[in-house]
């Protein structure tokens, strides 16, 4: 039987102080896998700079040079870590039986990466890597994360709780996946959507290796309402629910002034005044909810932007059984 071709995408922003210790120790695994035959020879990791305003691209390009098995994309500016990641998965999938996606930190574990390969060997199709504690998160990111994934699925969005983006997919998947064109992404949530028969691998979560977390926390925000408003419209739902509650109590009031009236307690004129301030503003905002609802939707499928451009690539098969596959 022929080994599958594997492709680890590894998005780079800024993360000089890393790279080399990543470097090491994927190639170490890519030999070992191998060696054990869960892989082929033309198994490749794929760094994917995003714009990054550091060294890192220099740092990816020397080691494509020196390393056989090390290829690079560098996108024209910072699309961001989800889009990164696309970028790496719609460039490998033509030349790879699997795409595993790490964080260059080494922050997930890249031994989990075998027991990834042996799941797909047994005929998984998505394979996720699932963070087993989260001691080494901080007190507040551990939290913050635990209330997303609990509000994500209050609203409907399902996801693997405690995984982020360390998986495997398989080809079949990769070309499902691509075929998703939306420009609002959220991976955690997109993938759970495709279907197969998927499993998960339990890692601990180490500390990040070297550098800073390029997540702060007004990109972890807007990450989760990114999260939330493309997989769900229950936040302008809650608008309209809102214009509900907004003309009820309207309706109240003029009950009220209305009672007032007859007991001759009002000026004239005010009467009809504080009925139609609060009925067509609770009116207006359900109507506004409404429109909402649908401009989101609108919203969501227009634009079609380029999810990322490519500036530089060097994915060129190097050896010869890659060269095999792309003739
Ligand atoms: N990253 C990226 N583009 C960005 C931000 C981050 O490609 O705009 C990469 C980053 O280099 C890292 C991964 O995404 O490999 C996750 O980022 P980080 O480790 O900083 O996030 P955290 O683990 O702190 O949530
Ligand atoms: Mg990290």
């Amino acid at each position: 039987m022929n080994e599958p071709i594997l492709t680890i995408v590894v998005p780079c922003y800024n993360e000089e102080a890393v790279l080399n210790e990543t470097v090491t120790r994927l190639r170490a695994v890519l030999v070992r896998a191998c060696r054990e035959q869960l892989i082929s020879q033309g198994s490749t990791i794929l760094f994917v700079d995003d714009g990054s305003s550091d060294r890192t691209w220099e740092i990816i390009n020397q080691y494509i040079q020196e390393y056989k098995e090390v290829t690079g994309l560098k996108l024209s500016r910072n699309f961001g870590h989800q889009n990164a990641l696309i970028a790496g998965m719609e460039t490998a999938t033509p030349y790879s039986d699997c795409v595993v996606t790490i964080d260059a930190d080494l922050q997930d574990d890249v031994n989990a990466i075998r027991k990834f390969l042996i799941k797909y060997r047994e005929g998984f199709d998505i394979v996720y890597g699932v963070r087993d504690k989260r001691e080494t998160d901080t007190f507040f990111k551990r939290n913050t994360a635990l209330l997303f994934y609990g509000v994500m699925s209050r609203l409907g969005v399902k996801t693997v709780p405690n995984h982020a983006d360390f998986r495997l997919l398989s080809r079949r998947v990769l070309e499902e996946f691509v075929k998703y064109q939306e420009e609002n992404i959220f991976l955690r949530g997109m993938i759970p959507l495709l279907g197969f028969k998927s499993t998960e691998v339990y890692y601990n979560r180490a500390e990040r290796f070297a550098g800073e977390s390029k997540y702060p926390l007004k990109k972890m925000l807007n990450f989760a309402i990114d999260g939330i408003t493309s997989f769900s419209i229950a936040p302008i739902r809650m608008v309209t629910y809102l214009g509900g509650t907004v003309a009820g109590i309207g309706f109240l009031i003029g009950l009220y002034a209305l009672i007032q009236h007859f007991l001759g307690h009002a000026v004239s004129g005010w009467t009809s005044m504080i009925l139609s301030i609060w009925l067509i503003g609770g009116m207006q905002l359900i109507a506004i909810g409404v429109i909402g609802e649908y401009i989101g939707k609108i919203f969501k499928e227009t634009k079609h932007r380029p999810r990322y451009i490519i500036e530089k690539q060097q994915v060129r098969p190097k050896n010869e059984h890659f060269e095999q596959k792309a003739l």
